[in-house]
């Protein structure tokens, strides 16, 4: 019932293909995944829907045109089998959805972009202004110009931004694998698929599967980039792309792959600090502070309630708070340096001036500027 409520009602929607799906090993392209994906995204166009797909395989068929074998770790290699592998995974698309009619444009996006609001603002209205025009975004990360450290690195995290920033209403991540299972289904025949998540199932036991030599990302990766667009407030499906009919099927309601069901929709900023890029630092809080922050109308995060500072980091910053089990609260904007607060922690909040010689914030993270997952 409540993927139902959830998906019926979709009406933008963004597609994560996985690299598997279009290309395996040395074989050549999955022309027929590519033709029945194409079919109904057209269906979809035809019924007012958008869709905005995130593809995967440049590097893939990069690699395979420069008959590189195995994975591809040097990084000047990769970028260059991406710069190679990106028009050849541009034409699939292409010549696939346009068999339909259907009218594609390419965007390649880096992680600077993103993080940049006035740039992020252009991309934006820009895909705005393709779906508007009845044409279907195609998104890869621009693997040839993005900076090692701090590319997105899979593109299901990619997925899980655009979705949340276009304020789509679902996110499928598709791949060649039939959702999240309790075990790795390729070596344990007992595994079973997980059908629903909830926000807050501890799901952390899950998941552990291997990452194939064709993509980066794997199941890891499908969940984190899942639980940062159910923190958005965007549900998510996690299905197998060659499953028939797969994306009308799911916003039919049926109950193919791991559903996860979405929390409250945020609103700019906080949106803004769920999507930044890799936490800057780790705040470790002792229980009464875990406690305060977990409750939805909560308390902003005291130095008093500090137990650890890790990283460096710039007041400003978006950090991860951890709870004392090391159990992820949550993530914010914080009023201090990490030198600060290393400083200042454990310490009542009228102490805060004396000792950095100047008068801030009381807290260290505003509940304004803090975004709470698991509780
Ligand atoms: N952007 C990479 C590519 O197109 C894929 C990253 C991933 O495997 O998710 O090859």
């Amino acid at each position: 019932m409540e993927r139902k409520q959830h998906l019926t009602n979709a009406r933008r929607l963004v597609v994560k293909i996985g690299t598997r799906l279009v290309a395996r090993g040395t074989e050549p392209p999955d022309f027929e995944f590519l033709d029945q994906m194409a079919r109904q995204v057209a269906r979809l166009r035809e019924r007012g829907l958008q869709t905005v797909l995130v593809v995967s395989g440049a590097v893939h068929l990069g690699r395979r045109a420069l008959g590189l074998q195995g994975r591809v770790e040097q990084v000047a290699l990769r970028q260059a089998a991406a710069a190679v592998g990106q028009p050849e995974l541009m034409h699939l698309y292409l010549e696939a959805l346009s068999a339909h009619g259907v009218l594609a444009a390419q965007i390649l996006l880096t992680a600077e972009d993103m993080a940049d609001r006035a740039r992020y603002l252009r991309i934006r209205n820009t895909v705005e202004a393709l779906l508007e025009q009845h044409a279907v975004p195609i998104i890869n990360e621009n693997d040839s110009v993005s900076v090692e450290g701090v590319t997105f690195g899979e593109n299901d995290r990619l997925a899980a931004i655009v979705a949340a920033k276009i304020h789509a209403d679902a996110l499928f991540l598709l791949s060649d694998q039939a959702g999240l299972h309790t075990a790795d289904p390729r070596e344990n025949p007992e595994a079973s698929l997980v059908c629903i998540v909830r926000p807050g199932d501890d799901i952390r036991h899950y998941g552990a599967q291997a990452v194939g030599s064709e993509s980066r990302g794997g199941m890891p990766a499908k969940l984190a980039a899942a639980q940062m667009a159910i923190e958005c407030g965007i549900p998510v499906v996690i299905a197998h792309g060659a499953e028939e009919n797969v994306l009308l099927r799911l916003l039919e309601g049926e109950p193919l792959g791991t559903f996860f069901l979405p929390g409250e929709p945020l609103g700019g900023r906080k949106l803004w600090i769920a999507t930044a890029r890799e936490p800057a630092g780790r705040l470790i809080v002792d229980e009464g502070a875990r406690r305060a922050l977990g409750n939805p109308d909560g308390a902003s995060l005291l130095p008093i309630g500090i137990v650890e500072v890790e990283g460096e980091f710039h007041a400003g910053d978006v950090v991860e708070v951890l709870g004392p089990d090391r159990k992820a609260i949550g993530r914010g904007i914080v009023n201090y340096s990490a030198a600060e607060i290393r400083r200042i922690k454990r310490l009542h909040s009228n102490k805060v001036a004396g000792i950095l010689g100047h008068t801030g914030p009381e807290e260290v993270i505003h509940r304004d500027n803090m975004v709470v997952t698991g509780e």
